[in-house]
């Protein structure tokens, strides 16, 4: 664990039994011991270096795809919402973004650059480094199409720049060198397929109508299965507002798990254990959560 003066010599803010659920679109997720939330990189690379080789660290960017269990979380949550928030254009097409810039401000962004595609990030709530970690998309595009290289930075302080080739990028899923994050990409775009304002404004109208947008949930609960949706297969097997405690299957896209207040982490995890289990009964098929569960069982 950190020593206790360490809260002096950093520049960051550092808390201790933080509670998640202040810091994550469900709502839910006990404390984590340590909660730092750094003023730059030196200031950060500074940070892990303090921390001692045993104790676990958790990346954390906009908390829209975490469902924290209600012990929380061991060692320490690094949490850089704010931090990395360069947004520039660069030569030919590319464009440099901090891994804090939220994937709406992007989208919206490359709008006004006349570079696309983009607009499949307008609707995603999370930050860049989230969209690297996830391949977060949509509408048949994802976040490593785009990728030219990225910025990391290592445990040891180590910042350095990467090429995709480091790393394995799959359907929400990547898995690159250990102990490293984003801290910013090179992304590349076209001029030819460029999105209008009012095509952003359609897709988050549509959005709004078909997801349960304003209330609590972490988006897509599982991936979609090969050549099918999840939301099909929930839906089809009467899941849709199936209930424990607070947490339900939203009756607006069955593949939203949306807490209506009061829910704790293990309802959700329970919630999405039954419904993983119904649909495995009906159809044979075993949906994988795109959701990342994380933290310990509460005492
Ligand atoms: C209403 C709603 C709609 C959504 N729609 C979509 C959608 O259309 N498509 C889609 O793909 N997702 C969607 N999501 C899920 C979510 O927004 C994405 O997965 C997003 O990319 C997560 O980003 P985040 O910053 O919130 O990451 P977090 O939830 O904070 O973290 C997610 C994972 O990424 C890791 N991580 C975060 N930042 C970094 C970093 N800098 N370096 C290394 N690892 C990091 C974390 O450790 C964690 O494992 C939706 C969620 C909601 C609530």
């Amino acid at each position: 664990m950190m020593p206790a003066e360490n809260q002096e010599t950093t520049q960051g803010r550092l808390r201790y039994n933080e509670p998640m659920a202040a810091h994550t679109s469900l709502k839910v997720g006990g404390p984590a011991d340590i909660f730092y939330e750094p003023a730059d990189a030196d200031d950060l690379a500074e940070f892990l270096q303090s921390v001692s080789a045993d104790t676990p660290i958790t990346w954390f960017g906009r908390g829209s795809n975490l469902l924290v269990r209600d012990g929380g979380i061991d060692g320490a949550v690094v949490a850089t919402n704010g931090v990395f928030q360069t947004l520039e254009q660069r030569a030919d097409r590319q464009v440099y973004v901090g891994a804090s810039v939220p994937c709406t401000s992007l989208a919206r962004q490359c709008v006004r650059w006349e570079l696309g595609p983009s607009e499949f990030l307008a609707g995603i709530p999370g930050s860049l480094g989230g969209a690297l970690a996830m391949n977060a998309g949509a509408h048949g595009h994802e976040t490593w199409e785009r990728v030219q290289a990225v910025t990391t930075i290592h445990r040891d302080g180590t910042i350095r720049e990467r090429s995709p080739d480091d790393y394995t990028v799959a359907y929400r899923h990547v898995s690159g060198p250990a102990d490293e994050w984003f801290i910013g990409a090179t992304l590349v775009f076209d001029e030819a397929a460029t999105a209008s304002m009012d095509e952003l404004k359609a897709q988050q109208d549509r959005r709004r109508r078909t997801q349960p947008l304003g209330l609590a949930s972490c988006g897509s609960v599982f991936r979609n299965p090969p050549n099918d949706h999840a939301a099909r297969l929930i839906e089809a097997a009467g899941l849709k507002g199936c209930r424990i405690g607070d947490a339900e299957v939203s009756d607006k896209h069955a593949n939203f798990i949306i807490n209506r207040g009061d829910a704790s982490a293990l309802d959700i995890e329970n919630l999405i254990r039954h419904v993983g289990h119904s649909v495995a009964d009906r159809f044979d098929i075993e949906l994988v959560p795109e959701v990342r569960i994380i933290g310990r069982e509460a005492a």
